[in-house]
């Protein structure tokens, strides 16, 4: 009887788990995948992992995964085009310290460059400027999220003799917007901008980008300097990660030795999450190129059944192309709190994520039909 007890501890374990389980499956509004299984890994927790130093250099503390964060690395280049002999990356703690990476390279090699971003970019890229002290120029979108690249031209017209910095999105937090690099450059040529660096944030849809069709001009061989992606989105991770890839061409021009450890200095934080680079390396051992694909069509299939059943019920909802976020006008609160469902200026999506099935779909448009001020076309 005695072990019936629970300490006051393991209350609040209990608790806290049966809390995570249960929000854990009312997710529509933001792209966490929560589809994984990494069981076979929970032995690695007793390890003190800390993968110090860069990834790419013999570094004198071995309690390290960087031989497994190297292949990831290279999983990912070769997704995105990289030149197989010019590709330098880590592992990063997400999307946020990706754009901070991509920024600080970029001033690095352009000191007295303009940052241009979107007004639909994340808020980590005004975060990042602030923090680096950059100067830079906000572009105007378009209805779907997308850059006004006639706005983009003006602006960087008026700043000719200046470089650029080019911090594109390839998948907007709201709307999964993606900025094409190949009209971007066009701009770029047009006013006679030749110093420039093009970062790309492709957070949630960097992930699937290459499977895309019609393909969407995003990567190393469309003239990107650096390339990211948060690993707990799409992918699926039980902590925040993310991928940094840019040219071992442009880190060579900015690396700083680090005597402490024999190696060099060449991510923004120090110490860094050695269990991120197994767990991610783990997930795409298993999933491989072939799985990566399936599984965005998984969520394609989905996003087309979402859109089909709003437009059952007289919802008029919006998709970018290849994209898994549908968008609509804003719901009530009671279904924005029940289903986690971001909303920014009166606009609210749901992300067909990988755990995102059609009964997921069927259950929140039965919230919606109960809702007084939605009508239901018979
Ligand atoms: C989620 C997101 C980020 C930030 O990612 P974190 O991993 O949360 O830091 C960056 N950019 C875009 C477009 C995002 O949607």
């Amino acid at each position: 009887m005695n072990n019936l007890i629970l300490t006051p501890q393991e209350q609040q374990l209990s608790l806290l788990k049966d809390r995570l389980t249960h929000y854990k499956n009312k997710v529509l509004g933001y792209p966490i995948s929560s589809d994984f299984d990494f069981t076979e890994l929970h032995s690695f927790l007793k390890f003190s992992i800390n993968n110090i130093g860069d990834p790419f250099e013999e570094c004198n503390y071995r309690v390290q995964t960087t031989n497994l964060e190297r292949e990831v690395i290279g999983f990912f280049a070769t997704l995105f085009n990289a030149d197989p002999n010019d590709y330098w990356g880590y592992i990063t703690n997400g999307g946020s310290e990706n754009n901070l990476c991509g920024l600080h390279t970029a001033r690095k090699l352009y000191s007295d460059a303009i940052v241009y971003y979107s007004d639909a970019a994340h808020y980590s890229v005004p975060k990042s400027v602030d923090i680096l002290n950059m100067k830079s120029c906000v572009i105007a979108t378009t209805f779907n999220g997308e850059m006004d690249y006639a706005d983009l031209e003006k602006k960087l017209a008026a700043n000719k003799d200046k470089p650029a910095v080019l911090n594109l999105n390839f998948g907007t937090t709201m709307t999964e917007a993606k900025d094409n690099v190949a009209i971007v450059k066009e701009k770029l040529t047009a006013c006679g901008i030749e110093s420039y660096y093009i970062h790309i944030d492709g957070a949630l849809s960097g992930s699937y980008g290459a499977f895309i069709e019609p393909r969407i001009p995003f990567d190393f061989s469309d003239g990107v300097d650096s390339m990211c992606l948060s690993a707990h989105k799409f992918l699926g991770s039980p902590m925040p990660a993310g991928v940094f890839i840019t040219k071992k061409s442009i880190r060579d021009k900015i690396l700083r030795p680090m005597e402490v450890i024999d190696s060099y200095d060449s991510t923004v934080t120090g110490s860094r999450n050695g269990h991120t680079p197994l767990f991610l390396w783990y997930n795409m051992e298993k999933m491989g190129v072939s799985g990566l694909k399936k599984r965005y069509y998984n969520c394609l299939e989905v996003t087309e059944y979402c859109v089909a059943e709003l437009a059952k019920i007289g919802i008029e909802s919006w998709v970018n192309p290849g994209a898994i976020t549908v968008f609509f006008k804003e719901t009530s609160l009671d279904i924005k709190k029940r289903w986690q469902l971001a909303t920014v200026a009166g606009i609210t999506h749901i992300l067909c994520m990988p755990n995102i099935t059609k009964q997921h779909i069927d259950a929140f448009v039965e919230d919606l039909i109960k809702e007084k001020y939605i009508s239901v076309i018979d």
